[in-house]
């Protein structure tokens, strides 16, 4: 069995390293030049992604270099990736020669904010009201102040959003010279977690628990599960949305779903049709963990136990220095990605387990 993964980054690291001791064979398609390969650098075969062709005004891939690229991958089984941002037309050449997984319907739903909300509209599952491509002083007429724009392709960890605060927000807005976005209305949230669920060939869905998320500057800095104060309607809920988004794009893998707490409701954000940040804590804190559920669910294998073991926190690394290496306790397992150190980038997480939600916070305060 082998996998092709579309990306070089951590997740397609930490896929490969869950499923190399199962004897799943790994490729990597390097599909973004600006990006580096170090954190698959010896995990299987790395090609790159032949450059488009402008064929009847259009760029397109030339079907015989796909062919090359997926002979020189080694003809893998399946294709799967590690991001929504994967190039559609990329993903679509390689659909004749073997499977996609998540299906390429999938991967197009999540990686447009304009259609992943209206798939959740067409679902009946809540997320905050939006305006498309409108003007923001019209938009915020119907939906208040404040407002969130957030372009519909280009933002992850909060980039390219914008806070509308008031009227001469949405004024300047307005000049600015921004295609393809959505305007939101503000969620006043209790706090936010997430649901990553993996769905099987056979249509099998496991879930992992809620997880606590905590974000800064829009990016994800701590994870800790199980969500605490969660009731039983807020994990069936959960576990209700995810089945019917599941089912509904016939999705195999895992899949993350980022949700707001408001009291007894589940507002949903955001989408990612892929192994997700805020599950890394399953690789100490579960009996199968979110990278092995994805490679066993495309290889058709039974899907592993979400089944919680303890407590677990996961503290993401990012920044400008490497961690203090010796601080890392007898009860928490570093995972370092083997990037060169930049400001702002996620180098790693750190994974912690324990008794209590109490002693878990200690250990991540102490070590950040
Ligand atoms: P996103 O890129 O959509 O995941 O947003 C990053 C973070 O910004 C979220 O995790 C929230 O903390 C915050 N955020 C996003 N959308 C909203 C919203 N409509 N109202 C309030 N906060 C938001």
């Amino acid at each position: 069995m082998r996998i092709a993964i579309i990306g070089c980054g951590q997740l397609s690291r930490m896929l490969a390293l869950a499923g190399i001791p199962s004897g799943v064979e790994f490729s990597f398609i390097h599909d973004d030049r600006n990006q580096n390969r170090d954190c698959v650098e010896g995990l299987g075969i790395i090609e790159f992604a032949p450059e488009k062709k402008q064929s009847d005004g259009k760029a397109t891939y030339d079907a015989t270099e796909i062919e090359q690229l997926y002979k020189a991958l080694g003809n893998p089984d399946c294709v799967t990736v590690e991001k929504e941002q994967v190039d559609l037309e990329l993903v679509k050449a390689l659909a004749p020669l073997c499977a996609i997984y998540p299906s390429v319907a999938a991967i197009e739903a999540c990686q447009h904010r304009g259609k992943e909300k209206a798939l959740l509209t067409r679902l009946d599952i809540p997320t905050s009201a939006y305006f498309y491509n409108t003007s923001a002083v019209e938009a915020i007429k119907t939906l208040g102040v404040p407002a969130m724009v957030k372009s519909c392709t280009e933002g992850y960890d909060g980039k390219n959003q914008w806070l509308i605060k008031n009227e001469a927000d949405a004024i300047e807005f307005d000049t600015l010279d921004i295609e393809d976005y959505i305007i939101e209305a503000f969620v006043n949230f209790d706090k936010e977690v997430s649901q990553i669920s993996v769905r099987g060939k056979d249509g099998a869905i496991k879930h992992y628990p809620l997880t606590d998320n905590v974000h800064v500057k829009g990016m994800l800095t701590q994870s800790i599960a199980p969500a605490v104060n969660m009731t039983e309607s807020h994990i069936a809920t959960a576990q209700q949305y995810m089945e019917s988004l599941l089912n509904e794009v016939e999705y195999v893998g895992v899949m993350a779903m980022e949700c707001f707490v408001i009291g007894d409701h589940l507002k949903i954000n955001e989408l990612a049709p892929r192994v997700h940040n805020s599950g890394h804590w399953t690789q100490l804190g579960s009996t199968t963990c979110q990278f092995e559920n994805h490679i066993r669910a495309l290889a058709g294998f039974i899907l592993g136990s979400t089944k919680q073991i303890s407590v677990t926190g996961m503290l993401n690394l990012v920044g400008n220095e490497p961690p203090a290496f010796e601080k890392i306790a007898e009860n928490a397992k570093l995972h370092w990605y083997n990037k060169s150190v930049k400001p702002n980038r996620k180098l790693g997480h750190i994974n912690f387990i324990g008794e209590t939600h109490e002693s878990i916070t200690q250990q991540m305060n102490n070590f950040s």
